[in-house]
């Protein structure tokens, strides 16, 4: 069990129902805290949790914060400089990322070199440099627990292998997933489509930008990126299965064709604190599985022709290098200016593909070919795809 703890992103979906599974725990000290912006609700945390930094993205609702809780002695930072002073913080034995995009990437990078253990919220993190944050962690001796739950359950289903992810004895993965709020729908129904019915997921409540993700697709398709980089597989080991029903978590299937599966029912705080309390487990206060009122689990295949987030994550995984970076900083723009409702939701996989076209692919990037890359995508975004 990792008792001390620091949160980038608190005040998010993931964040929040950390502090909801530490109180759950009980003896869980909260070190660090951060947010984009919700600093009323910041403030609440700091008031309650007392950790020693909190750290705001915005400079000046910093100055804001360290205003009202003068009185605290938290300090407060800013900037991309105070979340990587969040995810350094001496007292913290593991950094739970759960702030969305790729602005986890750096300070993730940073609390590895800190020989922090990571609890993974933050996908995009791997699905742009998962070489790189793999290999760094495997250097420093720190282990990166996934609280995403489709790898939760790979992860809790790899258990059985007595937790050796990289053995000849894993066949396949599957990763599950419930389709989003428009399964079954066709191409030409989905141009209509608005920013509030995308958001309703049938399942599972998220913040706004995964929620979306979950609508395209898009979702699946960061999570086998994420897959293939968190246990070490080809990307042909990987199967996506669509189950509506979000009760299978995930599964792993051995070369002797045995099937282990993690089922429960979709609640964030189960894969949230198996992270936090590895390799134990602890009473907890999700609800339970009652299969008389779950008793029908079904199993499809993926739309590729009408998601086609997916099929542009999958050919962005098999290109490599900076391709899996162009295409998630795409998706982050497009995502969000179908949010505002500048476009269609068909725009977004429209736009992504636009950039993974034009892009020169940096095989092995750097860091600096990573953020590079990144810019270049948001960038090609707004000054071409925006004007067609
Ligand atoms: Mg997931």
């Amino acid at each position: 069990m990792f008792q001390n703890i620091s949160i980038l992103g608190s005040t998010g979906s993931i964040g929040t129902q950390t502090l909801e599974v530490v109180d759950n725990l009980g003896n869980i000290r909260v070190w660090g805290l951060s947010t984009n912006t919700k600093i009323d609700l910041l403030e609440k945390q700091i008031r309650k949790y007392k950790p020693v930094v909190a750290g705001v993205m915005s400079e000046r609702l910093a100055g804001d914060l360290r205003l009202r809780v003068q009185d605290t002695g938290t300090k407060i930072v800013s900037g991309m400089e105070g979340l990587i002073e969040v995810a350094t913080i001496p007292q913290a034995e593991m950094i739970v990322t759960s702030v969305v995009g790729i602005v986890g990437l750096l300070p993730t990078l940073e609390a590895i070199k800190a020989y922090k253990h990571i609890a993974l919220a933050n996908k995009e993190t791997l699905v742009t440099a998962g070489e790189m944050v793999m290999k760094l962690a495997g250097q420093q001796h720190v282990s990166i627990i996934p609280v995403d739950s489709e790898h939760s359950a790979i992860f809790q289903c790899l258990q059985a292998n007595n937790g050796n992810k990289n053995s000849q004895s894993v066949y396949k993965l599957i990763l599950t997933a419930s389709g989003g709020p428009f399964r079954g729908k066709k191409l030409e129904e989905l141009s209509s489509i608005t920013p509030e019915q995308a958001l309703k997921h049938p399942k599972w409540n998220m913040g706004n930008k995964i929620s979306i993700d979950s609508a395209t697709l898009m979702n699946k398709g960061l999570e086998v990126i994420e897959a293939k980089w968190l246990f070490g597989v080809d990307l042909n080991q990987i199967e996506v299965v669509v189950h509506p029903q979000s009760i299978i978590h995930s599964m792993v299937e051995y070369i002797d064709h045995a099937v282990i599966a993690q089922l429960g029912v979709p609640d964030m705080k189960l894969p949230i604190q198996y992270a936090l309390t590895y390799p134990e487990r602890y009473s907890s206060n999700s609800g339970r599985l009652d299969f008389m009122q779950n008793n029908e689990l079904t199993f499809d295949k993926p739309d590729l022709d009408t998601f086609s987030c997916l099929f542009l994550a999958y050919k962005a995984a098999e290109k490599g290098g900076t391709m899996p970076v162009v295409m998630n900083a795409a998706n982050e723009v497009a995502v969000q200016l179908f949010l505002e409702q500048k476009i269609a939701f068909t725009d977004i996989s429209r736009m992504i593909q636009g950039v993974m076209e034009n892009h020169n692919n940096i095989i092995s990037p750097n860091l600096e070919d990573i953020l590079k890359s990144d810019s270049w995508a948001r960038d090609y975004i707004k000054n071409v795809e925006c004007k067609m």
